[in-house]
């Protein structure tokens, strides 16, 4: 793309933008302010669609794919090209609000999907823009994984979105995967002083399975995250118990390594029960997968990024790097879908410097100064999105790109 196209590019991104920032505001004050749990957000759901369905050329499907929360937006230029899309989140957690911004989040792919949509008609781009509103990503909701089954980004050639935090502004970022393996023990009763040999004490068994689970982070690596706990530890000390129950957590660079994780659980798990006798039984819950950011895709981004004015603190770190995120979202599989960012952005902290999931951070997420933040997010995103419609043969590169990237995670 000539520079020209460029500068062209952003100015027009910018004036959209700019155009929707007194419509979003009410909209992203809304969101904070009536938080909703995963899948239950109504009042959301209701004025989301509300507002994309009043924007010119844009068609709305509401609880799309069965899902009830779930909404889509989308704008045909009329001609065949990329299809290119934003995720917007909107769920709150329990008892502390939108103490992880996804009210941002929203406003973000919001303008940026309609500043896409007028600049491809003032520049007469083919393709189409999407806008998926996608419900549960707190706790394991995963809304976005059950869109992706449902095949509602069958078609569909790259995902944008962004997160908010206080620490980083970077369109390079991976986040963990994550699963969570719960065990139980079945052994059998008997008087603890008469006679305990009679007895097979399913305590015991997790007893051994959470030292063997201590003995295995010794051989783990710096990436990999542990937690256990134990949620059922018997009845009473004077029986041999019958029945015991823990749950781990677990954290992991990438899937592949998840994966091994999990096994070296398992047996930390059925040594337990081979030690005691008693039966074993595990589950494994899928959690979500690491996020693996295009770096094409990340490369525009921070193009349009640092030619908007004033260029906010942490600046985006240069050449490759990767800014590394110990938490996890439902983005993750879709980046291993599809090519992706998610994009980090700083939003002023407070004096606590609360990060997310605080109750500061609630109160940062609600401010005019991130929401601002959130709209220049916004255009980067829509520069992104205007790229990959604009510049013949991108999309290739950016596909390619992505292919070295799913091999590179696989080995
Ligand atoms: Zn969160
Ligand atoms: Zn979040």
């Amino acid at each position: 793309m000539s520079n020209i196209a460029f500068q062209d590019y952003l100015s027009d991104i910018d004036v959209s933008v700019d155009g929707f920032r007194e419509a979003l505001w009410p909209l992203n004050k809304f969101i904070h302010d009536n938080p909703e749990l995963a899948f239950k957000e109504y009042k959301a759901h209701e004025a989301l669609a509300r507002f994309m369905g009043s924007q010119n050329d844009w068609k709305v499907t509401t609880s799309a794919y069965g899902i009830e929360t779930a909404w889509i937006a989308s704008f045909d230029s009329g001609g065949p090209g990329p299809v290119v899309s934003f995720n917007a989140e909107f769920d709150a957690l329990p008892n502390l609000g939108h103490a992880c911004g996804h009210n941002l989040i929203a406003t973000a792919s919001l303008a940026a999907g309609l500043a896409t949509a007028e600049v491809m008609k003032q520049h007469d781009l083919p393709g189409r823009v999407l806008i998926f509103g996608t419900p549960g990503e707190e706790g394991i909701g995963g809304g976005k994984i059950r869109l992706l089954e449902a095949g509602a980004y069958k078609g569909v050639d790259i995902s944008l979105i962004s997160h908010p935090g206080i620490l980083n502004n970077s369109p390079r970022v991976r986040t963990t995967a994550f699963a969570r393996i719960e065990v139980e023990y079945f052994g059998r009763a008997a008087h603890a002083a008469n006679s305990p040999w009679l007895g097979v004490n399913a305590l015991d068994a997790l007893v051994v399975a959470y030292n063997a689970v201590s003995v295995l982070r010794q051989q783990t690596m710096s990436t990999d995250v542990i937690g256990m706990s134990i949620t059922n530890g018997g009845a009473a000390p004077n029986i041999i118990h019958a029945y015991a129950a823990g749950v781990c957590v677990i954290r992991a660079n990438t899937a592949s390594r998840l994966k091994e994780l999990q096994q070296k659980i398992s047996a930390c798990f059925r040594a337990g029960g081979e030690a005691t006798g008693a039966r074993v039984e595990i589950k494994i819950t899928p959690g979500y997968l690491d996020h693996v950011p295009n770096r094409v895709l990340a490369a525009s981004y921070t193009k349009y990024w640092n030619a908007l004015p004033n260029v906010p603190d942490p600046p985006i770190p240069s050449g490759e790097q990767l800014t590394l995120v110990k938490a996890s979202t439902d983005q993750g599989n879709i980046s291993y879908a599809m090519p992706s960012v998610n994009a980090s952005f700083a939003i002023p902290a407070g004096p606590l410097r609360g990060q997310p999931h605080s109750p500061e951070f609630e109160r940062s997420s609600a401010t005019k100064e991130a929401f601002e933040r959130a709209l220049r997010v916004s255009k980067a995103l829509a520069g992104t999105a205007i790229d990959v419609l604009g510049t013949p043969g991108l999309l290739e590169v950016i596909k390619e790109q992505w292919e070295r990237d799913m091999e590179a995670i696989g080995e």
